[in-house]
């Protein structure tokens, strides 16, 4: 086997080093700050360039403030199917994260990639991007489409806007692969979320006569309770999944705000709770549940005193549950590209593919560099092995697409 000594002087096997193009295209990557709360713009015209200068057009696909775009892009014959491939811009703060360099500028030690969005997701991007001259050379007779959305840490917000495009497409993807990082494990399934903010309009009042007011902090603590009882009967009856790590939905309550000073009844609370549900379970009937407890237990009592009292929910986000068979064409097809017969996973943190997979019908798997348990976190890395096992996967892909034309 080829050797080839890295800095630190030990001898790692010569496929565990990761090309120059490759650690460039990286570093760029990571050096834009395409923190969710930042347009990505930068990052988009540099993929844009990069691929023009390959005689690849790309679509851009902007937000309302033209500060955010998708960008999707096709290489082979357009009117075909094809594999799509793809990643989200964004990556999350890191604000309040002890670093030990600067998180955007790639720091490579021994046979690590230092850098925020290393793992999540653009070491991912970084490898599709760098086999874009073999993709354009090899005059695939099956396309290669990317697909680059921005706002995906904040709910898969922004592919929604390329998904409204994809839908008017007169053909789309036969297949995708999202490449979140999985240790480039093949996930076919992961949970589903929904994110619910619920505002209590009580009634203000002198505290020393709390009873003539509604107490909308009391309120709502009434109807979290009522959501943590839905948890715990989920909890014990089921429906359960042994493939998660958590085998079953969970309601969860992650923010509350109300009152204003101790001495005032408050009239106002909200609170956001979110739902992650298993693939199998529909989660309208349990918010049905929480709705149906605030209209039937809670607001008669709060009218009785005041009329105007009451409950509201406001849908937040949400982002559909994955589950692609395990027996179908997508997870024979990666499997193939990644010559291996490991078993496929389900992951419980989500992804953009089951939104591709519910709403455009495109058959996705999640494959990418990387473990999540690096991602989100400080000192975030990819490694060159997981590096160098996508690229491998790339360049399969590419031959197997030039070869035949399925
Ligand atoms: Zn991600």
């Amino acid at each position: 086997m080829n050797e080839t000594p890295t800095n630190s002087g030990v001898q790692v096997p010569h496929e565990a080093v990761a090309s120059s193009a490759l650690m460039s295209i990286l570093a760029d990557l990571i050096g834009f700050d395409t923190t969710s709360r930042n347009s990505n713009l930068e990052l988009i015209r540099y993929v844009e360039d990069y691929l023009s200068q390959h005689g690849v057009q790309s679509t851009l696909v902007h937000d309302d403030s033209g500060h955010k775009a998708n960008l999707y892009a096709t290489i082979g014959p357009a009117e075909l199917g094809g594999v799509m491939l793809s990643g989200h811009t964004d990556v999350v703060p890191v604000d309040g994260q002890r670093w030990a360099s600067d998180p955007f500028v790639l720091e490579r030690i021994d046979d690590k990639v230092f850098g925020r969005g290393s793992a999540d997701m653009k070491g991912f991007i970084a490898c599709v991007l760098e086999r874009v001259p073999e993709m354009v050379a090899a005059s695939l007779t099956t396309p290669i489409h990317i697909a680059l959305s921005y706002d995906e840490e904040v709910g898969c917000i922004g592919v929604r806007r390329l998904l409204d495009l994809m839908e008017k497409m007169p053909v789309v993807p036969s297949m995708a692969i999202i490449g979140e990082p999985t240790n480039m494990e093949i996930v076919v399934a992961h949970k589903g979320k929904r994110g619910i903010r619920v505002n209590v309009r009580g009634a203000s009042a002198h505290s020393a006569y709390p009873t003539e007011g509604v107490n909308a902090i009391e309120v709502a603590a009434q109807l979290i309770a009522h959501i943590s009882e839905v948890q715990q009967d989920i909890e014990k009856n089921g429906p359960f999944d042994p493939g998660y790590r958590v085998p079953h939905t969970t309601l969860h309550v992650g923010t509350v705000r109300g009152g204003t000073a101790l001495n005032i009844v408050p009239n106002e609370c909200s609170f956001d709770f979110e739902i992650r549900h298993l693939p199998e379970h529909e989660i309208d009937p349990l918010i049905d549940t929480v709705q149906r407890y605030a209209r039937d237990n809670l607001e008669p009592t709060m009218r009785l005193k005041n009329p105007d009292c009451g409950i509201d929910f406001t849908e937040l986000f949400g982002y559909p549950a994955l589950f692609t068979a395990p027996d179908a064409p997508v997870v024979a097809f990666v499997r193939s590209l990644l010559e291996c017969d490991r078993a496929v996973e389900q992951i419980s943190f989500g992804s953009e593919a089951g939104l591709f997979s519910r709403r455009i019908g495109i058959p996705a798997v999640v494959c990418g560099p990387g473990s999540i348990l690096q991602a989100h976190r400080p000192d975030e890395y990819v490694s060159i092995e997981q590096l160098e096992t996508c690229r491998t996967m790339l360049r399969r892909l590419v031959e197997s697409l030039s070869r035949n034309g399925d």
